[in-house]
C-alpha cells in the first residue's frame, strides 16, 4: 500500500491518496481542498483513481471533491447516506459554522455545489482497491454518517474525525453525539487491535494501542471527570 498525504485547507486536514502498489488502482480519502499536487501525483504515477472515498460530509473533508472529479471524471464519489444532506449543503456549511459570508473567499471556503454522489457506503461492506480490501464501518457520533475504512491485512485504519492522537472528534456540531462517538470508537476502531496504525483526519498518525492506553477519552481519565465511573 502506498499512502501520500496532503495537508490542506485552513483546517490543516489530512487528505490522502491510497494506492495498491501492484495494480496501480487508487482512492482519494477526504480531499479537503483543491490540490493540483494531488492530481499531478496521480498522473505522474499513472494510477487509476477509482473513487473519492469520503469519511464524512464536513467541508474540510469534501471541499476538493469537485476539483478532483473534474480531473478524473470516471472516479466514483462515495459517502454514507446519513451525511448526504451535509455534503450537498457544502456551500452553506461555513455559514452554519458561524463564519461571515464576506470572509469566505479569503479563507478559501467559498465552495461551489459538489458533484453528485455515485453511491453510498454500507456498514459491513468490503471495498476493494486492487489487492487492498477495506472493511467499511458506520461510526456515527462526530457526524451522523461518518464511516471508517479498515485494511486488515495491512493493519491500517482511516478514521477521519472519529479519533485523533490524544483526542476524539468534536461532538458539538449538528449531528454530533458524545456517547454515540465513544461507542463507535470502541466497537469499530479499538476492537481492531493494538497494532493497527490509525490515520486521522487531522494531526499525526498513531496506533490503536497508544490511544487505548494514553488517550484521556479512552483510558478513563476524561470519563472520571464526568462522573461516569463513580
Ligand atoms: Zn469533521
Ligand atoms: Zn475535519
Amino acid at each position: 500500500m502506498i499512502i501520500a498525504k496532503f495537508v490542506l485547507s485552513i483546517f490543516q486536514q489530512n487528505s490522502r491518496i491510497v494506492a495498491c502498489e501492484k495494480t496501480g488502482r487508487a482512492i482519494a480519502i477526504d480531499p479537503g481542498a483543491d490540490s493540483s499536487e494531488m492530481v499531478e501525483l496521480i498522473r505522474d504515477k499513472g494510477w487509476e483513481l477509482q473513487a473519492v472515498a469520503l469519511t464524512h460530509g464536513h467541508l474540510d473533508h469534501v471541499g476538493g471533491t469537485k476539483f478532483l472529479e473534474a480531473a478524473f471524471p470516471e472516479a466514483e464519489v462515495i459517502l454514507h447516506k446519513d451525511d448526504e444532506d451535509l455534503y450537498y449543503e457544502l456551500p452553506q456549511q461555513p455559514l452554519m459554522m458561524g463564519l461571515p459570508q464576506v470572509q469566505l473567499s479569503a479563507l478559501g471556503l467559498d465552495y461551489e455545489q459538489p458533484p453528485m454522489l455515485t453511491r453510498n457506503w454500507e456498514h459491513g461492506e468490503r471495498y476493494e482497491v486492487g489487492e487492498l480490501v477495506f472493511d467499511v464501518y458506520h461510526c456515527p457520533g462526530h457526524t451522523r454518517g461518518h464511516i471508517v475504512l479498515a485494511e486488515k491485512n495491512e493493519k491500517m485504519v482511516f478514521v477521519g474525525d472519529c479519533l485523533f492522537a490524544g483526542s476524539i472528534g468534536r461532538t458539538d456540531l449538528p449531528g454530533g453525539d458524545y456517547d454515540q462517538l465513544m461507542n463507535s470508537i470502541n466497537e469499530n476502531i479499538i476492537s481492531l487491535g493494538d497494532d493497527f496504525i490509525v490515520y486521522s483526519g487531522h494531526g499525526p498518525e498513531t496506533t490503536v494501542g497508544d490511544e487505548r492506553q494514553n488517550n484521556p477519552f479512552l483510558n478513563g481519565t476524561y470519563a472520571l471527570g464526568r462522573g461516569r465511573y463513580v
